[in-house]
């Protein structure tokens, strides 16, 4: 297993233009996540005379749980993010209209890129999840859909009212 310190990159040392890393991100590889993934990470920093222009790519495929069906299924991660990264006496991120800025301290000879990463994975997966094209597993469907229809049953079942009234009848 693939430990943090594989994304941490030494900005300092490198030489003002372009420069490319490639990571793979494999199931396990950034903490927090635990889906199995298989990622890749082109990554290209343009370094300037006062700044550092990061351009991420991911592409690949991560398994995610369907809300429908609760089976595996892959989804695929297609996606492009920039961030500006910059010295400054004051940390901290802003967004400067389309490219967010983050300004670490003028010490700082190495950028952790985990936590970008991190995130990047997490928001281009879709808020609902549900498999393609119609793939969800039908046993699973089928049982889920008995369970619903049994409560719902119980809950407009007139026998249930009937038995009540009984207890209410018996009560008094
Ligand atoms: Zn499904």
């Amino acid at each position: 297993m693939a430990g943090k310190n594989e994304y941490i990159i030494p900005i300092k040392g490198l030489k003002e233009g372009k420069h490319r890393f490639e990571f793979d991100l494999k199931t396990g590889s950034i903490n927090g996540i635990e889906n199995e993934m298989d990622v890749k990470l082109d990554l290209e920093i343009d370094k300037k005379s006062t700044f550092y222009h990061f351009y991420f790519n991911l592409n690949g495929k991560i398994a995610v749980e369907c809300d429908n069906c609760l089976n595996n299924y892959d989804e695929e991660i297609k996606a492009h993010h920039e961030i500006i990264v910059k010295h400054s006496t004051e940390e901290g991120s802003f967004d400067e209209g389309e490219i967010e800025v983050k300004f670490i301290s003028l010490e700082k000879t190495q950028l952790d890129i985990a936590p970008e990463i991190y995130e990047y994975l997490l928001i281009n997966l879709p808020l609902k999840k549900i498999c393609k094209d119609g793939k969800c597993d039908p046993e699973v469907l089928k049982i889920l859909n008995a369970d619903q229809s049994e409560k719902k049953n119980n809950e407009l079942d007139p026998r249930w009212d009937a038995l009540k009234g009984l207890k209410e009848e018996l009560n008094k």
